[in-house]
């Protein structure tokens, strides 16, 4: 089988500290995986590693059977919400009509088939009536949904989230959660950063615990486990046993 992700092997380092050791992950076509750890863990730097953004001390990350070089138009990322600057003058649309830019190229205009499919997007997301508004005018939720709208534009086959249910509301959280249903319902991979454990076995199939090292990965069901918990979190997770007494 071609693995949407295969990940075998990968060490980083930032400035000869080591933040993520010898990571291997393989993840299925169309499985919606949650990555969770502390903070520190490395969940960040494993994304934007895969994603060409830090360069790695060792190892090798596939992307559908090619270096992420060759397959920039299959991969989509949604950034934390905090790492972009809201403020800079510019509206919904043009930021969702961005994420054609890896399929247009930057110098050709978008024309008015891109800009049918990006109100498509922010339709997806409940967003349509927003598209002329400027971005610094949006709530933590509404920009959140503006991320995802720009990411299912470029309709790639692998996805990449970090921490997309940060600070959002039940409303919001709702209509993410059916989002990555139905990315997952047309064969998308998806990878989501995610901090609240207790979703972890209702809303994704796979999930990874890392810690600098993988803990563990693979089915929620077999994978998402007390003793696994406790090897990444320490004796923080109080609440251990509650969590996965819930599981599927
Ligand atoms: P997480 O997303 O799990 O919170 P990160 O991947 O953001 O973890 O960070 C992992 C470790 O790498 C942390 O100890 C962090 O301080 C460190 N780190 C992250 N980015 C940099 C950087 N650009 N330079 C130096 N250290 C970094």
């Amino acid at each position: 089988m071609e693995y949407a992700i295969d990940i075998r092997d990968l060490t980083v380092a930032y400035r000869e500290k080591p933040v993520l050791w010898d990571i291997d992950l393989q993840v299925p076509p169309g499985v919606l995986l949650a990555i969770v750890g502390p903070n520190g863990a490395g969940k960040t730097t494993l994304i934007k590693s895969t994603l060409g953004l830090v360069k790695p001390a060792a190892g090798s990350v596939l992307i559908h059977g090619k270096p992420y070089a060759d397959q920039r138009v299959n991969v989509a990322y949604v950034p934390q919400r905090g790492s972009v600057d809201w403020d800079f003058p510019t509206n919904v649309l043009d930021v969702v009509t961005m994420g054609l830019y890896g399929k247009l190229g930057w110098f050709k205009q978008p024309a008015k088939k891109e800009k049918v499919a990006a109100l498509k997007a922010l339709a997806q997301v409940g967003m349509e009536d927003f598209a002329d508004r400027q971005i610094s005018q949006l709530s933590g939720g509404q920009q959140q949904r503006v991320f995802l709208a720009r990411a299912l534009v470029q309709d790639a086959r692998v996805y990449f989230m970090d921490e997309p249910f940060q600070g959002v509301d039940a409303t919001t959280e709702r209509a993410i959660v059916d989002l990555l249903r139905d990315l997952r319902k047309r064969g998308k991979t998806v990878c989501v950063v995610h901090h609240d454990l207790q979703t972890v076995p209702e809303y994704f199939d796979e999930v990874m615990l890392l810690n600098v090292r993988r803990i563990a990965s693979g089915p929620v069901g077999e994978q998402f486990t007390e003793e696994n918990l406790r090897a990444t979190y320490g004796g923080r997770v109080a609440f251990v046993s509650a969590l996965v007494s819930g599981k599927k």
